[in-house]
């Protein structure tokens, strides 16, 4: 069908190489372009020979436009499939509005310099993404990416009006170590550490970091604590499902690390002011991540399982309604798969997936757009396909 070019060899974007390589009627060329071109070169010899993608290898700094362009137009992609960090979502942009290329990514645009992160910046891109005639698919991970598949899939089949969806995002894998982060520690902790919000009756509602928390017994899991915390996908969601009063999005967090976190917290080793350190200016969260374990390192050693999806409330055929959709991932059946664990391959997954339906055309809408504002179906039918099953329950307990 056609070629891909995905940027960054982290740990999620090893997982949607592995899937791109499995999936070579539709991905049958891929050039893989990092900061560090090796790790881009270890995946290449690690798949030759077990796929039919043609897979080619590039350096590129994502923070350069000019780089970016001259890499686009000497590998022809049809698609860009971003898998470096949120900081190099806009200059990835600028280079698909360049050289007329799709473009997906999985987590929204932030700021270097500002722990803050919301669409406004991509959603700016619109007009010109509709003039170029070149689709922007944004969030295309588990969270954001499938809840919002769900929360369309939802609206299409199941309801007349969606009122309330809390977003359940359990992690229930032990790596064993103290404390480690699952993706990138230094987006991970900038995630956590900040206020968390939901949106209600038309407006945000700020809390303080972890302020509300939540028990719930997961599926497959067992009980839990959760944490709500802002999350991306509220925002679309919130201007995308009509008739919605509440949105919501919870996290498990174990004691441990809670603890840590605190404590790093509180000697100031999350900031991400600079300081002179020796003579040289550092950020103390990007010193932390240094000293963290890689999350791409997890994989051999965690146990247990995801279980991510929404519970829904709303109403049919004039009638009260509640539908949970999820999914439950199992850590050492993801390693054993791809080389990775659950967290990276519930992001990995759905990033092919979003990759697809624009290569294929069965999502193309000029312009810049969150998931929920496509059919749901293909994508549905896509996860189960390729390794993200979803299971339904129609009578849930639901969060109070
Ligand atoms: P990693 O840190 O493991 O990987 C990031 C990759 O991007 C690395 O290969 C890194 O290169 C590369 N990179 C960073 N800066 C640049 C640059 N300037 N130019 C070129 N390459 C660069 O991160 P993850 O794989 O854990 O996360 C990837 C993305 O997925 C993030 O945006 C994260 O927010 C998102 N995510 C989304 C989720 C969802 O459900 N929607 C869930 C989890 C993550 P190098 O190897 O040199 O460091």
């Amino acid at each position: 069908m056609g070629k891909v070019l995905i940027i960054g060899c982290g740990g999620v974007a090893s997982v949607a190489i592995h899937k791109c390589c499995q999936n070579s009627e539709v991905f049958e060329e891929m050039c893989i372009a990092s900061r560090t071109k090796s790790k881009c070169d270890a995946l290449k010899e690690k798949l030759e020979g077990t796929t039919k993608t043609k897979i080619t290898t590039a350096q590129v700094d994502a923070n350069n436009v000019d780089e970016l362009i001259a890499l686009i137009n000497k590998e022809k992609p049809d698609v860009v499939l971003n898998l470096a960090l949120p900081y190099q979502d806009l200059t990835i942009m600028d280079a698909c509005l360049a050289t007329k290329t799709h473009y997906v990514d999985t987590a929204n645009y932030e700021p270097e310099d500002t722990a803050k992160f919301e669409y406004s910046w991509q959603w700016a891109y619109r007009e010109r993404f509709e003039q170029a005639g070149i689709t922007a698919l944004l969030g295309s991970g588990f969270d954001p990416g499938v809840t919002s598949v769900f929360s369309a899939y939802a609206l299409k089949h199941e309801f007349d009006e969606i009122n309330y969806i809390d977003i359940l995002d359990c992690n229930g894998g032990d790596h064993g170590y103290p404390f480690a982060t699952n993706f990138n520690p230094e987006i991970n902790i900038r995630e956590v550490s900040a206020k968390g919000s939901y949106w209600e009756d038309g407006h945000w509602v700020e809390t303080e970091p972890m302020e509300i928390k939540r028990e719930y017994n997961f599926d497959g899991v067992g009980q839990k604590d959760m944490y709500l915390l802002h999350h991306e996908e509220i925002e679309s969601l919130a201007l995308n499902i009509p008739g919605i009063k509440r949105i919501r999005f919870f996290m498990t967090f174990g004691q441990s690390y809670l603890t840590h976190l605190k404590c790093l917290e509180n000697v100031g080793m999350t900031s991400i002011e600079p300081i002179m350190y020796e003579g040289k200016e550092i950020i103390p969260l990007q010193f932390l991540k240094a000293v963290l374990p890689d999350p791409s390192s997890l994989g051999p050693r965690t146990k247990g399982k995801t279980n991510i999806g929404c519970i829904f409330r709303g109403k049919k055929d004039g009638k009260d309604k509640t539908y949970y959709l999820y999914n439950i991932c199992d850590h050492e059946e993801c390693y054993k798969e791809v080389g990775s664990q659950a967290v990276a391959y519930t992001t990995g997954v759905p990033a092919m997936i979003g990759a697809m339906m624009v290569m294929t055309g069965k999502w193309n809408k000029p312009g810049v757009h969150n998931m929920e504002e496509f059919d749901p179906d293909p994508f549905m039918d896509a996860l189960n396909k390729w390794g993200l099953p979803w299971k339904e329950n129609r009578d849930p307990v639901l969060v109070d």
